[in-house]
């Protein structure tokens, strides 16, 4: 109990006056109270009064760090704070000179202080800012710490000492630096960005603009602090955006998109040189900052809205014509047809042309002419059209026209025959081909469905006019039709078939019969690949109905490869299966030859396949060769070239009318004797001409087949004229893969016996 008297006796002497205007207030009471209780103490030690330990219990109660020393500079106590901070234990410091904590430089001042203290020894004076030291401490483990302390002097144990107050001031300063470091990282940010970056108040005046203003608004900062926020947009943009604007102002970030604000707005900004542009605004969060702000990120983005006009055009534009693709019909039709559903009334038509005799004029003039005409006319189609129709390009010669709104079906024959006497004006083409300069005349094929009647889904409607546009075609061309679910029932047949065709490779209706093809001694040599098409409804239908339709709309390129893989790929089963001799011959139409693919595309397949060229032959028709015998010539080079083996077969032989000069020409294997010379060899005239077949053959080397041996007597026919190889239902019908191999199987069992009477083992 008697320290707390002493306690409230000390305080009571304080006077208010002691403590100097510019001194640490708080603190020089704290000093005065702390060097009063230390001088008390230190007395009540030396008389004996009071332990020696009790001052440190009382020191180490302080939080700051508290350090007695001698006028010398030699440490006399310190308090736990004072070790802490430092990082020393209290035996170690005791006695030693405080200045081996002080960096060389320091230790001058607190040397000079010292002296004073002591010159004014015994006088009381209260704590003035001269007292008031700061410092840099070394700690024990060499770090500098950031310091200040108060000092005063004291007696202690009868001697004078020095009370010191020492108050870490590294967090303090480390602090400092940190907060400003971000604020230069903040205003170089917002100084080196190009966006603009606006603080606004409530009132929506502009208090802080950076300098990223000038380039997207083109004004000087100074030109927009205090002005208000609606002078950088046309009025009527401000006007309609204000009230969410001012939703951002006072909807935080996290619950902007809740309250369905977006992250960023696009809206149109006023410039000062520029006129209107696109902007991007992005809002922060509202800030309490004398009063509450907001701050708003704006960026130009013209450039990207011009990139992306340039993209959406390149993706769903035609580069040629520049009219619209497939894919912008499919979308413009979705918003008509949605339209057409909320308005009954509403009427449409799509119209699918083809010209007739593009090809032509493709095949002989050359394709820059081809290009041309496909230019010019897109301009005229261009010219039939009102503002509201639009016109498209699907590929090749195919286009499409939409009429957005006609009031009945004969508004869209109005348009039709407009177009069939635009386009069929001559064309005047100059493109530098062999032929060029001259006039052309095509025509235009037709068909229209009018929709929503023929139409109601994207589907339908292409259908309907697909459909009515073959109707065109088939009554002769250069015409339109009308889409009547009636009057082209049959045409609507003839397009499902097609569909259905087109679909088969991957629906499972087409496959591949095998007819074995066997020497004169009657053995397997190989087989060829026939084409078999199983409709959905069950019906088998005869390649010589679905390959003509194939070749017609172009579905025979892709069903040709497909028959080439999948040949490819079984004989080279067959060949592991320990037939490894056989061949494979597949049939290849005239059409593939207009491919410009066709020969790396061929290559890949057989690679791909893995099955040995030299166990492939391809079969052609001489007129599939004869229409561009050069051409085909080169190509059939450059197959034989990449896939060295395979061979070229000509295919029905003696119906074309192949010249002997452009036979010797072709770089192909063998002949084909058709079919029909085999059937009629009781006709004199025919066998004359199977005699010379074959006689031509052999003069040039070439090997022969005859197909269509159905009987033992043409069978004998031609194996007694050394006739190379034989096909035909006296050998085997076309069938499945496993049908060739139990023949071969068997013949190689039979064979050994029956080889000398040359006739084929089974029948
Ligand atoms: P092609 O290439 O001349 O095929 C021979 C045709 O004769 C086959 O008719 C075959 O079944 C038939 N045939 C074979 N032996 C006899 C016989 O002893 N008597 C009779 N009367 N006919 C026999 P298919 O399979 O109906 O094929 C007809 C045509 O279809 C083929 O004639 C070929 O030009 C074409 N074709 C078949 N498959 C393909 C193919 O994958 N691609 C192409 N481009 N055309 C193919
Ligand atoms: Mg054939
Ligand atoms: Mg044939």
């Amino acid at each position: 109990m008697e320290k707390s008297v002493e306690v409230q006796s000390i305080l009571k002497s304080l006077e208010p006056e002691d403590a100097a205007p510019d001194a640490r207030p708080d603190d020089s009471i704290f000093t005065q109270l702390l060097e009063r209780l230390v001088q008390g103490y230190s007395l009540r030690i030396e008389t004996g009064a009071e332990e020696s330990d009790s001052l440190e219990i009382l020191l180490d109660g302080v939080s700051d760090s508290v350090l007695i020393v001698s006028p010398a500079g030699s440490i006399l106590n310190a308090n736990h704070a004072f070790y802490r901070t430092f990082g020393y234990d209290r035996e170690e410091l005791l006695g030693t000179e405080m200045f081996a904590l002080l960096p060389q430089g320091q230790q001058a001042q607190f040397r000079q202080k010292f002296a004073d203290f002591e010159a004014r020894e015994g006088e009381r004076h209260a704590a003035s800012s001269d007292d008031i030291l700061a410092f840099r401490g070394l700690r024990r483990d060499g770090t500098i710490l950031t310091l200040d302390c108060l000092l005063s002097s004291i007696h202690c144990s009868g001697r004078p000492a020095v009370l010191m107050l020492i108050r870490d001031l590294s967090f303090d300063h480390a602090l400092f630096e940190q907060l400003k470091e971000t604020k230069d990282h903040y205003v170089a940010l917002s100084e080196t960005i190009t966006e603009a970056i606006f603080r606004l108040d409530e009132d929506f005046r502009i208090i802080f603009a950076n300098s990223g203003v000038k380039n997207t608004f083109g004004f000087e900062r100074e030109e927009l602090v205090n002005e208000p926020f609606r002078i950088l947009f046309p009025p009527e943009v401000f006007a309609q955006h204000e009230e969410e604007f001012k939703k951002y102002f006072v909807v935080d970030d996290a619950d902007r998109l809740s309250l369905g604000l977006k992250r960023t707005l696009e809206v149109l900004g006023a410039t000062k040189n520029r006129g209107v542009a696109p902007m991007e605004m992005s809002f922060g969060n509202s800030k309490e900052y004398k009063g509450r702000t907001l701050t708003c990120v704006i960026r130009d983005i013209t450039q990207r809205k011009t990139l992306e006009r340039r993209l959406r055009h390149l993706a769903y534009h035609d580069k040629l014509t520049g009219l619209g693709n497939r894919d912008l019909f499919n979308e413009d039709m979705k918003v008509l047809l949605g339209e057409a559903r909320e308005d009954p009334a509403w009427k449409g038509a799509v119209l699918f042309l083809d010209l007739d005799g593009f090809k032509r004029v493709n095949d002989t003039l050359g394709h820059s002419a081809g290009d041309e005409l496909l230019i010019e006319t897109a301009r005229r189609l261009r010219v039939c059209l009102r503002d509201r129709d639009s016109a498209y390009r699907f590929g090749g010669d195919e286009f499409v026209v939409v009429l957005g709104g006609v009031r009945e079906s004969g508004d869209a024959t109005i348009v039709a025959e407009r177009i069939l006497s635009t386009v069929g004006n001559p064309y005047i083409l100059r493109s530098k081909g062999k032929n060029a300069g001259g006039k052309v005349n095509v025509g235009v094929s037709i068909g229209i469905a009018v929709i929503p009647e023929f139409g109601a889904t994207l589907e339908e409607a292409t259908r309907n006019a697909d459909i009515a546009m073959y109707c065109s075609k088939e009554a002769g061309k250069n015409r339109y039709t009308l889409y009547d679910p009636v009057i082209t029932a049959k045409a609507t047949e003839h397009w499902n078939t097609e569909q259905e065709l087109a679909a088969s490779m991957t629906s499972g209706g087409l496959s591949l019969a095998y007819q074995p093809i066997v020497g004169p001694d009657g053995r397997v040599r190989g087989m060829e690949a026939l084409l078999r098409w199983k409709r959905s409804d069950g019906r088998n239908v005869p390649p010589g109905e679905f390959i003509p339709l194939a070749e017609a709309n172009g579905t025979i390129i892709a069903l040709g490869e497909w028959a080439l893989r999948k040949a490819c790929y079984d004989t080279r089963r067959l060949h592991s299966r320990g037939y490894p001799d056989l061949f494979v011959s597949v049939n290849l139409s005239g059409r593939h030859f207009d491919q410009p693919t066709l020969v790396p595309t061929l290559a890949d397949i057989v690679r791909r396949s893995g099955l040995p060229p030299g166990a492939l032959c391809i079969e052609v028709t001489e007129t599939a060769v004869m229409k561009n015998t050069q051409d085909a010539i080169e190509k059939i080079k450059e197959i034989k070239r990449l896939l060295p083996g395979i061979r070229f077969m000509i295919d029905d032989f003696g119906t074309g009318y192949s010249s002997l000069a452009y036979l010797s020409r072709l770089p192909v294997d063998a002949l084909k004797i058709d079919i029909s010379f085999v059937t009629n060899l009781e006709d004199p005239q025919n066998e004359k001409i199977v005699n010379a077949i074959l006689h031509l053959a052999r003069s040039l080397q070439l090997d022969t087949i005859a197909e269509g041996i159905e009987t033992r007597t043409q069978w004998q026919y031609f194996a007694k004229r050394k006739c190379g190889a034989m096909q035909g239902y006296y050998i085997l019908k076309p069938s499945g893969l496993g049908m060739v191999a139990a023949l071969a199987e068997r013949q190689s069992g039979v064979l050994r016996r029956t080889v000398s009477a040359g006739e084929p083992a089974e029948g």
